[in-house]
């Protein structure tokens, strides 16, 4: 198998996940999930260090479970002032995974609906996606640097959070910029 220069994938034997629940603790590297970050509609997140994961798992048959956490250092850029922050990103998760070759018949069904479910096959399961995964879903789908941020004035653009401009208190709208214009003509 060939190692791409730089990504690490975090793997567990499928044959080493047994009925008695195991503890792992890793760091997702932050190169893949940047490029991920990179794609539209995430352009807004990078994280600057690692995932910080905690995962135990066991098997029921031939089903794997899952639980764990993790945590990483996002920095995001606010949706309304443009600034950037930091967003500790923190996420509990839990899945299972059902071999691939078992489908998810109506046994699947019957779990509770909480757990998400994904299909494995292989002797391996690659943690990394699994784990790139949740990270995203952890992600709000608006950044905000505080439930107050002012934002910027959408007529001279200063960061109302610093600064006061003198825009005047009626809203502008720049549909109704010639209408503006009309008036003071007149006077
Ligand atoms: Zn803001
Ligand atoms: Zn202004």
């Amino acid at each position: 198998m060939a190692a791409v220069a730089g990504v690490v994938s975090v793997k567990i034997r499928v044959d080493d996940i047994t009925a008695e629940a195991k503890e792992l603790s890793f760091e997702e590297a932050q190169t893949q999930v940047n490029l991920l970050l990179e794609s539209e509609p995430l352009r807004e997140y990078r994280i600057e260090g690692p995932i910080d994961v905690k995962v135990s798992y066991y098997r029921a048959g031939t089903e794997l479970f899952f639980a764990g956490s993790l945590h990483a250092s996002t920095h995001a850029v606010c949706a309304r002032c443009a600034e950037e922050f930091v967003l500790p990103s923190e996420r509990a998760f839990r899945f299972v995974l059902t071999p691939r070759a078992a489908g998810l018949g109506e046994e699947a069904g019957l779990h509770a609906e909480d757990l998400e479910f994904s299909l494995y096959e292989g002797d391996e399961i690659d943690l990394s996606p699994l784990v790139r995964e949740q990270f995203l879903l952890s992600l709000p789908t608006r950044p905000l640097c505080a439930d107050e941020c002012r934002g910027l004035c959408p007529h001279c653009g200063v960061n109302l959070n610093l600064a006061q401009c003198g825009c005047g208190a009626e809203p502008f709208d720049p549909r109704f910029a010639p209408l503006r214009g009309l008036k003071l003509g007149r006077f």
